[in-house]
């Protein structure tokens, strides 16, 4: 008897939604980038079509942070820690041109009229606020950037922009590289 092959409707796993499928896109762009201290991917969708996609790097022809280091700077930062605030210094690579601002001189204006941006992480509040400037009506992150989020989400409601974040979603094997943080 020859063997059956196919599998039956009820075997077959359930259809990725479209929430997991652009953002599923926007983690495999994101392991482009060079930078040693994260990697962000975002794409935009018009419709349900695919408009372009992008990553955080050094402009072209500028040696990356994989070649020269990240550039990295200090900022303190004032966090609540049991009801005490606390200055903490942190360090952010400024090397790269952020995901989002790539994403957008990558792409035209007429494109990203009424258009989805799918980012890997919460905009920082530069992207945030190009992004609002943008044609952009909606937003959809995954990782938080607990940093920026309150007066990211506070403009975004002002702009009246939908921003969001994926619950239950798992990035795809393999797209999540290590770096320091
Ligand atoms: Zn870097
Ligand atoms: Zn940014």
């Amino acid at each position: 008897m020859p063997e059956n092959n196919h599998v039956s409707p009820s075997e077959h796993p359930p259809r990725k939604s479209w929430d997991t499928y652009f953002m599923d896109i926007a983690y495999m762009v994101s392991t482009r980038s060079q930078c040693l201290r994260r990697h962000v991917g975002a794409v935009l969708v018009q419709g349900k079509k695919l408009l372009g996609t992008a990553y955080n790097g050094a402009p072209m022809g500028m040696p990356d942070c994989s070649e020269a280091g990240c550039m990295l700077v200090e900022e303190f930062e004032v966090k609540l820690a049991d009801g005490e605030e606390v200055v903490v210094k942190k360090q952010r690579c400024i090397r790269t041109i952020h995901a989002e601002q790539n994403l957008l001189l990558f792409t035209d204006r007429d494109d990203r009229e009424g258009s989805t941006v799918y980012v890997t992480d919460q905009p920082c509040w530069t992207c945030a606020n190009m992004l609002a400037n943008s044609g952009v009506v909606e937003i959809v992150y995954h990782r938080p950037y607990p940093k920026d989020q309150e007066k990211v989400s506070t403009m975004m409601a002002t702009k009246g922009i939908i921003f969001r974040t994926l619950s239950d979603y798992e990035p795809p094997a393999g797209s999540l590289t290590k770096v320091t943080n």
